[in-house]
């Protein structure tokens, strides 16, 4: 899947400062290396001897913060977020950091994911007399925190013990930046030692921009409390396995991230290179590699490296594309892929090629790419997916959410193929991803229906697909 108008979307990105000067001027740049996880609006909250400011809005980072509001935001600690909506709308209510200003407690809270059970904790809350203020299920964290008793640690450990589904989250208060992840390791999160204070991050290419050095990945079901005198590790669950999401690797994270140890660039490499093994065996015949840009260039250039094929630049993206161009109708989106994606003539025409594509959700961007190529006089178009077919939604924060809109959960790999006009196609099996990854420890729920959580009321859609397949 191209990063074209049928992209997956994830639910945002989180980064902190705790303890280093200028707090929130290193979470802009933090907030902008981590833009590609979302870029419908942003904020930054931070803490100065017990005042909470915040900032945010819709749009890009850099659109969104400006000089003179950087100058207001002091402190040495801070939080930021950078959003893309799956739930809740994209009203800027919903924009995070939200902040609450308890007489006790001053805090603010960015999360990244989604909560599973929100629904039925929403309607818990409200009839203990919660007010909600926006859509998001973030809001909910913050009221859990506020009926919660004891310390500020205990109180976070409370609420978070209520909640099930994936995230990544940072509470900035006085007592210093809490940052906790979900206790199935769904999301990333990691920190770094940073002068003498923390950076943490949804993603470590954040930290990198930083020049900060990756210490460590906040464990499942773990907080960690950067504070004034250290670090204190604590947990709201007993530890669990890591699940960590598969897409993270096939598509989400930076190629320059690494994820609980794993590079994120090399991950895609090995998947290359073992699709490439694969069409050996089965004597697949080519002249050229190539990638859809840019989350596919790691896979096809894993996939020229075993296969001996040159890896060429079939395909040409126009970063300029804003993304107001990223519009819902099937028209709009044909138009928007010719607009983001061309075809370099004199490199595809009169060859068999080799596409390497991360993941096919609705199709019709593939279609169109094996069209746009074929139209600059590409012999042959063998259409390769660096991961398995996505059959089933996602509701751990990714915006695939009914069977609808995922084709491969109505057709069948020879099926899309004829679909996509290609002259052959194939997906990646879950075996193979794992011997990729060299990990386990990965969710596959949207390529076999294993979700980690239970699913609450989101299992009816589960339940409706089924019974409809019967
Ligand atoms: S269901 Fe898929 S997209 Fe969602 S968390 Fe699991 S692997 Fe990631």
């Amino acid at each position: 899947m191209s990063e074209v108008l049928e992209e997956l979307h994830e639910e945002c990105g989180v980064f902190g400062v705790c303890h280093v000067e200028d707090a929130a001027s290193l979470s802009y740049y933090g907030l902008h290396a981590l833009q590609h996880r979302g870029q419908e609006g942003c904020g930054i909250a931070s803490m100065d001897h017990g005042v909470l400011q915040a900032h945010k809005g819709k749009g890009l980072v850099s659109e969104v913060f400006y000089p003179s509001v950087m100058g207001q935001l002091k402190g040495d600690c801070a939080i930021g977020h950078v959003r893309y909506s799956t739930a809740g709308g994209n009203e800027i209510e919903n924009v995070q950091p939200l902040l609450a200003n308890l007489t006790k407690h001053k805090f603010a809270v960015a999360h990244n994911g989604q909560i599973v059970n929100a629904k039925e904790m929403r309607v818990y809350l409200e009839a203990q007399g919660s007010i909600f203020q926006g859509s998001s299920d973030s809001e909910i964290i913050l009221h859990l925190i506020q009926r919660a008793k004891g310390t500020f640690l205990e109180r976070i450990k409370q609420a978070f013990s209520l909640l099930e589904g994936a995230y990544a989250c940072l509470i900035l208060s006085e007592e210093g930046v809490f940052a906790i992840r979900d206790h199935n390791g769904l999301r990333p999160l990691s920190y770094a030692q940073f002068h003498d204070g923390y950076l943490i991050s949804s993603e470590s290419c954040a930290f990198d921009v930083l020049s900060g050095t990756l210490d460590k990945d906040v464990e499942p079901g773990e907080i960690v409390w950067f504070h004034p005198n250290g670090v204190t590790h604590d947990r709201y669950r007993n530890a669990c396995e890591t699940h960590m999401c598969a897409m993270e690797y096939i598509y989400f994270a930076r190629p320059d991230s690494v994820i609980d140890g794993i590079n994120v660039h090399e991950a895609r490499v090995a998947t290359g290179v073992c699709m490439a093994k694969k069409d050996k065996m089965a004597h697949l015949q080519a002249d050229i590699v190539i990638g859809v840009p840019d989350s596919s260039t790691s896979a096809a250039i894993g996939y020229a490296k075993e296969s001996g094929l040159p890896f060429e630049m079939g395909l040409i993206k126009n970063r300029y594309v804003g993304r107001t161009f990223i519009q819902p109708t099937q028209k709009q989106r044909e138009r928007g892929v010719r607009m983001k994606l061309s075809a370099i003539e004199p490199i595809v025409s009169g060859k068999r090629i080799v596409m390497i594509d991360d993941s096919i959700v609705r199709g019709t961007t593939s279609r169109r790419i094996v069209q746009l190529l074929k139209e600059a006089g590409a012999l042959e178009v063998h259409v390769r997916i660096a991961s398995p077919a996505i059959t089933y939604p996602c509701f751990y924060g990714v915006d695939t959410s009914s069977f609808e809109e995922l084709i491969s959960a109505r057709m069948n790999e020879q099926e899309l193929c004829a679909y996509l006009k290609a002259d052959s196609l194939s997906f990646m099996e879950i075996s193979d991803l794992v011997s990729s990854y060299q990990t386990e420890r990965l969710c596959t729920a949207c390529f076999n229906g294993a979700y980690t959580t239970g699913l609450f009321s989101y299992g009816d859609i589960i339940k409706t697909f089924l019974s409809h397949k019967e």
